[in-house]
């Protein structure tokens, strides 16, 4: 048996890997085959990001998904990467009344969800606060 799709992946999803396309520069993430700007033209290689960046929007899901259900309320942010491209992805250790537009967060490799039917479960990238203030703070997971 080949082992689950999510665990070939998970070295990409440790390192938060992006594709640059070294005809332009763009960065992209998630990572792209082709350059979407030189398509043809471009050349794309494998980029590693800082993992920091800033909140750039969010919205507090109360309604989920049944898999999500027992984490709501939750956070979920557009997250500006440092290099430029933006991540979607749930916001943890803050509270939905403590998130702001423009807070500084880091990537960590947390648990993503688990599966009811199989009892999978998936590991993943979520954002946290950078600011020291915040780590005291207990974990939702
Ligand atoms: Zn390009």
């Amino acid at each position: 048996m080949a082992p689950p799709a999510h665990w070939r992946r998970a070295k990409e999803r440790y390192r938060l890997l992006g594709s640059k396309c070294e005809n332009c520069g763009s960065i992209y993430f998630p990572p792209t085959k082709v350059c979407p700007k030189c398509r043809r033209k471009g050349k794309m290689v494998q980029t590693e990001f800082s993992g920091r960046g800033k909140v750039f929007s969010y919205t507090i899901i109360h309604a989920a998904p049944k898999t999500f259900e027992k984490y709501t309320p939750y956070i979920l942010a557009l997250v500006e990467l440092e290099e430029g491209p933006k991540v979607l992805s749930q916001l943890v250790d803050c509270r939905p009344e403590e998130v702001k537009i423009g807070m500084e967060v880091e990537a960590c490799f947390r648990k993503l969800f688990e599966q009811d039917d199989e009892g999978i479960i998936s590991y993943g990238f979520k954002f946290r606060p950078i600011d020291d203030s915040w780590r005291n703070k207990q974990s939702q997971n």
